[in-house]
C-alpha cells in the first residue's frame, strides 16, 4: 500500500472532523503502515470567524504523543499551507519554525476569496478560471522554495456546479510548462489528490481521474515525484479512490510515488 500523504485531523486543522484516534485506527484497519499528517495553516485568510492558524509548537509536541499512540503505524509530521501572493516568504519562514516532514503548498483562493464558499468565479468560462487558477499554482512553486509537494492542481474545479468541467492541460499548456518547470527543477512533487476523483465521481462529472495529457506532460519534461494523498477530513474517507489512481498512473507508465520524512523524498513501488 503506498503512502497517504495528505490527512488532516480536527485536533489543527478548523475543517475537519475526525479525531487522531479515529484516523489512526482507520489507518491500521486498512492495512498502512505510514500515513501523512498535514494540518491546514493559512497566512492572512480572509476572515471568516475560523482560526486557521495553530500552535506550531503545540503541534510537535502533540505529535510525539500520537506517534506514541500510533505505535508501529509512522505518522509523517506535516502541514499545508494556503499560498497566496503577498505571504511567500511568511511561508518559506515558518516551514522552517518546527521540524516538518513534509510540507504541502496550495492554492483555496482565487483572487483573494474562498469559492468553497463565495461561488463568484465560477460565473467565469471555465478555461479562464482554470488558467488564471494555474498561474497561482506556477506562481507558488516558482516563489516559494522551503515545501516539498505541490497538492490538488484541480482544487479549483472541485466546487463548481458544471459537471462538464474539468482541468485539463490543453486549457493552458504554457502555464503547465511553468508549474511543472519550477516542480521539477526544484526537486518538489506533484500530487494526484484523490479526493478530487472521488468528489467527481460522486457528484455525476462526465471525467475523474486527473487528465493523461497532464501526467504525460509532467513525465515527459522530466517529472518523477508523484504523491498520493487522500485529503481526508473525516472518519471513513482515508486512501479514498486509491485503488484507481494507482492503477490509472501504472498505466500511464509510472512505476513509484513518493513519501517524504525529514523532507526527503523516499519512493515506493506503485
Ligand atoms: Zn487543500
Ligand atoms: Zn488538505
Amino acid at each position: 500500500m503506498v503512502t497517504d500523504g495528505h490527512n488532516h485531523t480536527k485536533h489543527f486543522s478548523v475543517d475537519a472532523e475526525q479525531t487522531i484516534d479515529e484516523l489512526i485506527n482507520e489507518a491500521k484497519a486498512k492495512g498502512f503502515t505510514r500515513i501523512g499528517i498535514t494540518e491546514h495553516y493559512e497566512i492572512d485568510f480572509p476572515e471568516d470567524g475560523l482560526n486557521w492558524m495553530f500552535d506550531l509548537n503545540e503541534y510537535d509536541r502533540e505529535f510525539v504523543k500520537w506517534q506514541e499512540k500510533a505505535g508501529e503505524l509512522e505518522l509523517l509530521k506535516g502541514v499545508e499551507f494556503g499560498y497566496q501572493s503577498h505571504v511567500a516568504e511568511d511561508i518559506d519562514k515558518t516551514a522552517s519554525l518546527i521540524p516538518f516532514d513534509v510540507v504541502l503548498l496550495s492554492v483555496h483562493l482565487f483572487r483573494g476569496k474562498d469559492f468553497y464558499v463565495d461561488r463568484e468565479c465560477y460565473k467565469l468560462p471555465a478555461k479562464d478560471l482554470h488558467r488564471e487558477y494555474m498561474e497561482m499554482m506556477a506562481e507558488m512553486c516558482e516563489r516559494c522554495d522551503n515545501y516539498d509537494v505541490a497538492a490538488h492542481y484541480d482544487y479549483i474545479n472541485r466546487y463548481t456546479d458544471n459537471k462538464s468541467d474539468f482541468v485539463t492541460y490543453d486549457e493552458c499548456p504554457d502555464v503547465f510548462d511553468r508549474f511543472f518547470e519550477a516542480l521539477i527543477t526544484k526537486e518538489k512533487a506533484l500530487e494526484i489528490n484523490t479526493k478530487s476523483i472521488y468528489k467527481h465521481r460522486a457528484g455525476g462529472f462526465t471525467r475523474d481521474l486527473p487528465d493523461p495529457a497532464i501526467l504525460n506532460r509532467y513525465r515527459q519534461m522530466g517529472g518523477k515525484l508523484i504523491t498520493l494523498g487522500s485529503d481526508s477530513h473525516f472518519k471513513g474517507s482515508l486512501a479514498v479512490c486509491f485503488d484507481d489512481a494507482v492503477e490509472y498512473l501504472i498505466s500511464l507508465g509510472f512505476k513509484e510515488s513518493v513519501y517524504f520524512k525529514d523532507r526527503k523524498p523516499y519512493f515506493e513501488p506503485l
